[in-house]
């Protein structure tokens, strides 16, 4: 399979696969310090890649400018008119996605990959399965149209010389999401984006991303990925993680165990959780932490993480390597846990 260069990432055999998010609110002119920190934490939970719409040129001027002071390397997310793509290609972005089914006549698309050609900058097709061009909708197979049309836009793409593309197949229907990849990776040196689109709320989106990837994945397909969500882009990265995690494509990173909770608990794991969650999955560790409500399966069942927290009475204990080190009142939680982390 090729390797093709995305900013500084390398993406093919033998590189890390990439999580990839997109930014869920309009780019407009104005402060880009609040944007960079946001994108900052996005990072430090493993994101790789940030994808922006540019449905604008004056969107298209603001993603450029974010593009210089960004610590994640940026991509244009354009449909419909070419113009925005070579306005985004006139400033430091690591990408272009376009969509084969909406961005028009063939002069257009070539118009875009010489200026890509010229600026070193890579693109995405990214075939939609509900927006495919209108000859290949309604198909009967819907993985087979959705590979047509990427193959259509590579066949633009190859005829110019243009090698530096990856392709991105994706439908809401997480079989054809499957049935695409599989049967494109088996006749295409092309590196793939994988995820199932507009996947839902985030319990099902995670769930109909978690089978199709984690199966693609495990079968050595895709260089990068997204988890699509109708949720945040933190929990799309979160989400990511997780799944290459499970399919042994990333590194193990932080892993949180932790109880559901019931009524013998007397520690409260969820708002433990929710105050730890993020700054946990932003350390740069590859660590096990647990989180119980009780000692049920507190220290014993989870002696394998290197921390935890367990309830125990109406008292709270830390415990690391399965050994307890500190008994404290739950009011103490949050600080002793930060001391004992620490110590790690
Ligand atoms: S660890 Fe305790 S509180 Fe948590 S689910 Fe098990 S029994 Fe319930």
């Amino acid at each position: 399979m090729r390797i093709v260069k995305v900013g500084k990432l390398l993406l093919g055999p033998g590189y890390p696969v990439v999580i990839q998010t997109m930014w869920k609110e309009p780019l407009a002119p104005g402060d880009p310090e609040p944007l960079r920190v946001r994108i900052g934490k996005l990072k430090s939970l493993g994101c790789g890649l940030l994808r922006f719409a540019a449905p604008d040129l004056r969107s298209a001027e603001v993603l450029g400018e974010l593009s210089r002071i960004s610590p994640l390397p940026l991509v244009a997310d354009i449909h419909f008119d070419w113009r925005i793509a070579l306005r985004c290609l006139d400033f430091p972005i690591a990408k272009i996605r376009i969509n084969p089914g909406n961005i028009g006549s063939r002069a257009k698309v070539e118009e875009v990959v010489r200026k890509a050609a010229d600026r070193g900058v890579p693109i995405r097709i990214g075939v939609n399965g509900g927006s495919l061009p209108q000859d290949l909708r309604g198909s009967q197979d819907p993985a087979g149209a959705m590979i047509a049309a990427a193959e259509r836009e590579m066949e633009i793409l190859e005829s110019l010389g243009f090698r530096d593309y990856l392709v991105s197949m994706k439908s809401s229907d997480m079989r054809a999401t499957l049935d695409a990849n599989r049967r494109f990776a088996a006749v295409h040196d092309v590196p793939l984006h994988l995820g199932v689109t507009e996947a839902g709320p985030l319990i099902p989106g995670i769930v109909k991303n978690a089978v199709a990837l984690h199966a693609l994945l495990s079968e050595g397909i895709g260089v990068t990925l997204r988890v699509s969500l109708s949720d945040s882009p933190e929990s799309e990265v979160v989400a990511g993680r997780e799944i290459l995690a499970s399919a042994g494509r990333g590194r193990p990173g932080v892993n949180i165990i932790s109880c559901p909770r019931c009524g013998r608990g007397g520690f409260d794991v969820h708002s433990f959780l929710a105050r730890w969650q993020d700054r946990l999955y932003a350390l740069d560790r590859d660590i096990t932490v647990a989180v119980m409500g009780c000692a049920v399966n507190g220290p014993e069942e989870a002696r394998h993480a290197d921390i935890g927290i367990t309830g125990a009475g109406d008292r709270a204990v830390v415990f690391r390597g399965g050994k307890i080190v500190r008994t404290i009142s739950v009011e103490e939680a949050d600080t002793v846990f930060e001391e004992e982390l620490s110590r790690l």
